[in-house]
């Protein structure tokens, strides 16, 4: 049975409810993430049509992944509201485009490029441009970039430059031309990729009047969730789907804009107000995701911020109850991290903690082998999410083919494994330097040093091993991870996390180099830098944990440190910093401890960090097996220390 129109306000607040009331004109919601934007405005939508002020078919909520959309139209169905169009911009303009072009043009809509990757390698070709599998994936980002930006070829280098845009490998005459090629062996071909849908709802909205009627006597009401990742072509659609009305709400949270690297702007929601002078604005502070202790980095993170999408400064106050505090841990290297946050993950689910309610969180897809690779060791269930897994991945696959094919024709050197597994990884232009470049360049040579350093792994465990054994190994691998897996940990980089939210998130690989990234160089790239370890910070509801490691593999000689973003909101004192280094020495395959010994809880071998818990050699996380006597011992002292102000209330 449908709530009644009071009641689908009563579960609002104050600020909500403010909102979700004012139906007419337009509305900026500004707010921080986890403050209930996307309740807000379903609960709006519901109230106007339950209220019988709308019709539930001029209603059109775009958004931008298909999964947020999906979930708007779920929440609307519990409240009770059928009918409503909650779409991505791509589905609402395919939707359009495909009824309207026929009228227009006499002809279907041209159907849309199976794979964009081989029309860009095409059109490299043609242009005499060398082009790998990264560089194509670069220059289709380059070129996705142009079009969501309604930049032509011919324009590219002035506004490419203009808008701070730096390929790694190809300069901006050379992209331009490519761009060109790639379009005219588009259009020859008669087929129309995904950006061009946009651009073919435009192109009829603008030029055909009798489009433009019809689509704006269907929809009189519009709501944007994400509004901060809005690129300039679909700003452009929102307007033409408008006219000269202005009943549109926008929600967004400019904290949040990480895409601006693919034409994304907070410059529209930052300026609403600017083009909606009649706006109203609604602020929402108060966070009902998190506890207060996510909370508090979450602020710290942002309190540090600079640059536009900081204008509109928003302080989140949490609502929640207290929770654990989060936890900073450096480890050695990143076999040893993986391993502590697999067992991590073991632990909270023995405690009852679902694994779809845990998601480990990373930067950049390579990361995810190593705790893939983690998790499966242990036989904990995982899910990739927003990327292919490690193993399906274009340049591991092409690499594991070569290996097989080694192996069969018996061409290994016999200079050891890890030397005949680089001997075939060469033969894809790998090198163990890392390359100049940026983006795909260097996402790809990560996945390979990955799949090297797994060789490494298995030459010291097995010096014996051959390369015939790598391979079967990594066939064990790979049908391990093809296993089905219903319901696990989600493992997603964290771009694909955004609008998700856990009760325990792990933020791994959080030092210098990989947030910020290396290739992030001026102010406004690390800036953007900062709001995705933000976005990442913001996934939690309950558990965080934040760790690094100093060196990529075991006994490596990296010194890495945190990401400096941190040092705003780690605990003073270093209390954690150290925990993880070198403890696990011995434990795996014989590596030598090569800096002092970590103490770790005698109940689950993670290590300790701080103290309080040294003092008792348990970690916070386990007083289900504490003793009572040794609980209360530790009680009493945590609250000596609180007393003393040494360590937060909330930890007592
Ligand atoms: P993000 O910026 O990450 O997209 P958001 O602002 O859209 O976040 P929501 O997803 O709408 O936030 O809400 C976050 C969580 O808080 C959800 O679990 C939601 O149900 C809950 N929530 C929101 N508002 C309220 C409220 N007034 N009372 C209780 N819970 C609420
Ligand atoms: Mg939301």
């Amino acid at each position: 049975q449908a709530p009644t129109p009071d009641e689908v306000l009563a579960a609002l607040d104050p600020e909500q409810r403010a909102a979700a009331t004012s139906l007419d004109g337009p509305l900026c919601i500004l707010a921080g993430a986890g403050t209930g934007k996307t309740r807000a405005i379903t609960h709006r939508i519901a109230y106007a049509v339950l209220s019988g002020r709308w019709q539930a078919q001029t209603v059109l909520a775009v958004t931008f992944t298909t999964r947020a959309a999906g979930e708007m139209r779920t929440r609307l169905r519990e409240l009770g509201v059928t009918g409503v169009q909650a779409r991505t911009f791509h589905s609402a303009a395919l939707r359009q485009a495909r009824y309207f072009w026929p009228q227009v043009y006499h002809s279907e809509l041209p159907p849309i490029v199976s794979s964009k990757l081989r029309f860009v390698a095409e059109a490299a070709a043609r242009c005499r441009v060398p082009a790998d599998l990264a560089g194509r994936r670069d220059l289709a980002g380059e070129i996705e970039w142009a079009k969501v930006s309604n930049v032509r070829p011919d324009d590219y280098p002035t506004l490419a430059a203009k808008a701070g845009r730096q390929l790694a490998g190809y300069d901006a005459a050379t992209v331009s031309h490519v761009f060109a090629a790639y379009e005219e062996i588009r259009r020859d071909r008669g087929q129309i990729d995904l950006e061009d849908v946009l651009l073919c709802a435009v192109a009829l909205l603008a030029d055909a009047p009798k489009v433009a009627a019809a689509i704006r006597s269907q929809y009189r009401h519009f709501v944007v969730d994400e509004y901060q990742d809005v690129s300039p072509v679909q700003q452009t659609l929102l307007d033409l789907w408008l006219g000269d009305r202005s009943d549109v709400c926008v929600v967004g949270d400019a904290s949040q804009t990480i895409y601006s690297f693919a034409g994304a702007s907070p410059s529209y929601l930052l300026d609403f107000t600017r083009r909606h002078q009649d706006a109203t604005v609604v602020r929402l502070e108060r966070d009902y995701r998190s506890t207060p202790q996510v909370v508090k980095v979450a602020n710290g993170l942002l309190a540090g911020a600079r640059g536009e999408a900081s204008r509109h400064r928003l302080t989140l106050r949490a609502q929640r109850p207290d929770g654990p505090p989060p936890v900073f841990t450096e480890y050695a290297d990143e076999v040893e991290e993986a391993d502590a946050v697999a067992r991590a993950v073991q632990r909270l689910a023995s405690r009852g903690t679902p694994l779809r309610e845990i998601a480990v969180l990373f930067r950049v897809n390579a990361q995810s082998e190593a705790f893939e690779q983690a998790l499966a060791e242990r036989g904990v269930r995982y899910l990739v999410r927003g990327a292919e897994r490690f193993f399906d991945r274009p340049e591991v696959r092409e690499a594991i083919v070569l290996l097989r094919g080694s192996v069969r024709a018996a061409e290994t050197s016999g200079a050891g494994l890890v030397a005949d597994v680089h001997a075939v990884l060469a033969a894809t232009g790998w090198t163990p330097e890392p390359p100049t470049g940026s983006g795909a360049v260097r996402e790809r040579w990560e996945s390979l040093v990955a799949l090297a350093s797994l060789a490494a792994d298995l030459a010291k465990e097995r010096p014996d091993a051959d390369l015939a054994t790598f391979v079967a190994l990594v066939e064990e691998r790979v049908a391990a991870q093809h296993a089905p897996a219903a319901d696990g940990v989600t493992l997603a980089t964290l771009h694909a996390a955004k609008g998700l939210e856990w009760d325990a998130v792990f933020l791994t690989g959080i030092h210098e180099g990989t947030v910020p990234i290396t290739y992030a160089e001026t102010p406004d790239q690390v800036e953007e830098e900062r709001r995705l370890l933000y976005v990442g910070v913001t996934r939690a509801r309950e558990h965080l944990s934040i760790s690094w490691s100093r060196s990529r593999t075991p006994g490596g000689r990296g010194r890495r440190s945190p990401s400096r973003f941190l040092s705003a909101v780690r605990p003073k004192g270093g209390a954690a910093s150290d925990a993880g280094s070198a403890g696990t020495a011995g434990e795996r395959g014989g590596r030598k401890a090569t800096t002092r010994s970590v103490a770790r809880c005698r109940s689950c071998g993670q290590p300790l960090h701080d103290a309080s818990e040294r003092k008792v050699g348990r970690c916070a996380e386990c007083p289900a097996t504490y003793d009572e006597a040794m609980f209360e011992r530790l009680r009493g002292w945590r609250l000596e220390q609180a007393q003393e102000q040494r360590v937060p209330a909330y930890c007592v």
